[in-house]
């Protein structure tokens, strides 16, 4: 039987990066992955695909308006489903056989079929009726997510679909209904109304992104209402008709007063839940955490010796640079080193248009914790380069602590925050204050600037505000 020091269970983010750290520290590592190819959710179904609609959707929404203002005028646009759905493929195509290439040049075997448990050490991967076994001084699960579904209305995979089946709508629908105002159900019907449908989003909260600074959220989703998209908050689906071509949904608020709308397709986007069937979990005695996600403790071991976890299988945002990030402290952790992940320095990010990302505590999240705070804030309407762009919509909070001013966290609404929170994260990493971020010069002109008027805004001494 063949032998390894670690054989890591799932290729996502969190799975082959950890055995690409495993194999820099020495360890003759394994990746176990049960689809054709390597990536996992993010590269196949996630991150990547998204982000290429969004790109794709955005020009042509861009397009569709006009360019007038900057002098240029262009014929009638057109669009091809087929081509921009082909563009994507070979977008994640050409990612994954990287990803193929990345494994032969840190010499990490791949095996294809699903891991199983035999043992803590012992783990049978099967494909196509094909049974081995293999044996693991240690192994690390990194099996991912699935999305949730709702009781009320479950997936068909034609009418009532997930994120995967929302990623390959062969043509545009004239009307989606999304539910769920999260992440998912922002970037995806960002793409289809862009593109032309008619998006309606059932949010079962009275406000969109949940987990982001209250501000902040309600200027992207007054944003998103401008680009044409609905929004019915503090609302709870009890049911849906399901026809040949589309839904009628039904829900009701919380006075119970209810209300339908009808439907081409519903995205269902409330959620994902870690992924660990067929693992043979039970067999070896791997206790799970009050919200069924694999239990680990701060070094990602799992209550069976040599047995981790990492990833969306486990606590914490279900995000790809999180199971990254952890990927690199487990095979630190299995090497003897002390690997760790700073919980309080990941940044999140929602790519619509405009852009939505945090690091760090927001105002709420602060105050929920009790601790003392000061707020500054800057707008990007008053910004040289967002005025050129074109792109003057959003702001940036600093939130720093009110007696020692430390940086606590970042929440920037606006164009390229997703580049913008870079800055605030290695701030938050680096244990700076607000006047660190201050006193930093910022190139003119840039979006960057906005960060740095925020943050003379917390000790009320901004120039431009
Ligand atoms: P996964 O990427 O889910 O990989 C798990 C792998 O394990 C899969 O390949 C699976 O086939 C394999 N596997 C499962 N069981 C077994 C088994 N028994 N044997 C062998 N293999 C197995 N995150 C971001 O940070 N940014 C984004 O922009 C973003 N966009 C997203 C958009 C969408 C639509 C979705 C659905 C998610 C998005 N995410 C994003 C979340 C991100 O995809 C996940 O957080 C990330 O993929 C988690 O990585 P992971 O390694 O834990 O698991
Ligand atoms: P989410 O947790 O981000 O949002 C789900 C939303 O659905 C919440 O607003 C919640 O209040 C709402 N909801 C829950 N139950 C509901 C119900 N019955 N009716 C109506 N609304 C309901 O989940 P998601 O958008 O499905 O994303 C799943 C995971 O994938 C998240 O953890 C997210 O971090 C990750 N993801 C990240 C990105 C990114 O980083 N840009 C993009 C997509 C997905």
């Amino acid at each position: 039987m063949e032998r390894f020091d670690v054989a890591v269970i799932g290729s996502g983010p969190g799975g082959y990066v950890a055995a690409i750290r495993a194999a820099q520290l020495g360890l003759r590592a394994a990746l176990l992955e049960k689809h054709r190819e390597l990536g996992g959710t993010c590269l196949h179904v996630g991150c990547i695909p998204t982000k290429a609609l969004l790109e794709s959707s955005e020009l042509y929404w861009k397009l569709g308006r006009g360019l007038q203002a900057h002098g240029i005028t262009t014929g009638r646009t057109r669009l091809s489903v087929a081509a921009l759905l082909a563009r994507k493929d070979r977008v994640v195509s050409e990612l994954t056989a990287g990803l193929t290439l990345l494994m032969k040049k840190n010499r990490i075997p791949v095996l294809h079929g699903t891991g199983a448990f035999v043992a803590p050490d012992r783990v049978e991967v099967s494909a196509e009726g094909e049974v081995r076994e293999i044996e693991a001084t240690h192994v690390v699960i990194a099996t991912g997510s699935a999305p949730v579904a709702l009781p009320v209305l479950p997936f068909d995979g034609a009418i009532v679909v997930s994120s995967t089946d929302a990623l390959r709508f062969a043509r545009v629908p004239r009307r989606l209904v999304v539910v769920g105002a999260g992440a998912i159900g922002l970037e995806l019907g960002s793409v289809w109304s862009r593109l032309g449908a008619k998006v309606t989003v059932l949010e079962l909260l009275p406000r969109i992104v949940p987990f982001a600074d209250k501000r902040a959220a309600d200027a992207l989703r007054r944003a998103l209402e401008g680009q044409g998209l609905e929004f019915r908050l503090g609302v709870r689906v009890t049911g849906a008709r399901i026809g040949k071509t589309g839904a009628t949904v039904l829900f009701e608020n919380d006075r119970g007063e209810k209300d339908s709308v009808r439907a081409n397709k519903v995205l269902v986007a409330v959620g994902r839940r870690p992924y660990t069937e067929g693992l043979g979990l039970e067999r070896i005695g791997v206790a799970r955490d009050e919200a069924g996600r694999i239990a680990v403790g701060p070094d990602f071991r799992t209550s069976v010796p040599g047995v981790f976890a990492i990833g969306d299988v486990v606590r914490g945002p279900m995000l790809a640079h999180k199971a990254e990030e952890e990927g690199i402290a487990v095979a630190e952790v299995i090497a003897g080193s002390p690997g760790h992940v700073n919980a309080d320095a990941i940044p999140s990010v929602v790519y619509t248009w405009p852009e939505l990302a945090e690091v760090g505590l927001n105002e709420e999240a602060a105050k929920a914790r009790g601790l003392p705070v000061k707020v500054g804030r800057a707008y990007f309407k008053v910004n040289g380069r967002a005025r050129t762009l074109g792109e003057e919509e959003g702001l940036v909070k600093v939130v720093a602590h009110a007696e020692t001013d430390r940086l606590l966290g970042v929440s920037i609404v606006g164009p390229r925050a997703s580049d913008l929170i870079a800055e605030a994260t290695v701030a938050l990493e680096f244990r700076g204050s607000a006047e660190d971020l201050a006193r930093t010069c910022h190139a003119h002109p840039t979006l960057s600037e906005v960060l740095r008027e925020a943050a003379l805004a917390v000790a009320q001494r901004s120039i431009h505000g």
